[in-house]
């Protein structure tokens, strides 16, 4: 892959983001997972979490994605976010009966939007919400900042988080009506332990869109668009050697996955723990990763913590993992 960045990564990202050059990047992508594992095997186990009458089942899909199905137990009304790849997730709604009512799609990426077109053609008149600001492909409605979706029982509202991509939404769930904590589906904004990368602007605009998030309630459960759990806690554990709730989570982390276990959901207290995209105000990161600042008793600048968002990102992208 060319550095992120650099012109050529630039051209590349471009065809695939904006082309329909993606779309065929996004097949083979489909088909090196189906080859990583035949016969209906996925990276994780199925695992529904239900909360009352609340249930929210993440669906393993691709080489590391999720895909997530949401249900309320008493309608029975059902909502899909972001399924990349149609096929196991509708291969799973036929199996428990689901009619799905909508799919929510966090931004335009095709791992995460590549199945619009196949639920758009698999349940008529489905309605397809993406951000008003990402050019999402095959959408039936676009979304903005602080628009309300009710779905029966099942109310989410928009945040508008730029950043990974230019027009990124996440999705919070109203999680009163079940007597259950508020849910974020964070796409490629937030990851347990990480972030996305910046593909579509300065580390300011992803400061300011993870800051956002970070005033959400702390027992706010995120639900992410990646597996991602093991690589991001191993380099916070590098960079913060002395944070053991980045060492706890590590070897939680570890066990779950042994056993193909899925690491989500975390909640929002939680990554404010040890997720260092989340801590560029924290003395430990900055003085780790070599900022200095202007005096220990003053916080850091937010130009400071963008600084040192970027320099985070550099740091895991050249943070060598023990395999
Ligand atoms: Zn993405």
């Amino acid at each position: 892959m060319a550095k992120e960045g650099g012109c050529l990564f630039r051209i590349g990202y471009f065809l695939y983001s904006r082309t329909s050059v993606g779309k065929f990047y996004h097949r083979r992508d489909i088909a090196k997972a189906r080859a990583k594992y035949p016969d209906g095997q996925t990276h994780s186990v199925i695992q529904p979490k239900s909360y009352n009458d609340l249930t929210i089942t993440p669906i393993p899909i691709l080489l590391d994605n999720y895909a997530y199905i949401v249900t309320c137990g008493k309608t029975g009304t059902s909502i899909v976010v972001d399924p990349g790849d149609a096929e196991p997730v509708i291969n799973y709604l036929r199996e428990q009966n689901i009619n799905p009512a909508a799919v929510l799609v966090t931004h335009k990426h095709w791992d995460h939007a590549g199945g619009n077109a196949d639920f758009k053609r698999a349940f008529s008149g489905i309605k397809i919400f993406g951000g008003k600001h990402d050019n999402v492909p095959d959408v039936t409605n676009t979304v903005d900042h602080g628009h309300n979706l009710e779905f029966g029982k099942l109310t989410f509202s928009v945040h508008f988080t730029p950043g990974h991509t230019v027009g990124h939404v996440v999705y919070v769930l109203d999680g009163r009506p079940f007597g259950a904590p508020d849910s974020v589906f964070s796409g490629d904004h937030l990851f347990l332990g990480g972030c996305g990368r910046m593909f579509e602007g300065p580390p300011s605009t992803m400061l300011s869109s993870l800051d956002n998030i970070c005033q959400l309630s702390g027992e706010t459960l995120v639900w992410p668009g990646h597996e991602y759990a093991n690589d991001n806690i191993e380099f916070a554990c590098h960079l913060e050697p002395s944070n053991t709730a980045a060492q706890d989570k590590f070897d939680w982390i570890k066990q779950q996955r042994e056993k193909r276990l899925t690491t989500c959901p975390s909640t929002i207290e939680e990554e404010k723990k040890y997720n260092p995209f989340l801590r560029t105000n924290m003395e430990s990161v900055l003085t780790s990763l070599g900022i200095t600042w202007n005096g220990a008793f003053q916080p850091p600048t937010d130009s400071v913590r963008a600084q040192a968002l970027a320099e985070v990102r550099r740091q895991k992208d050249a943070f060598k993992y023990n395999l």
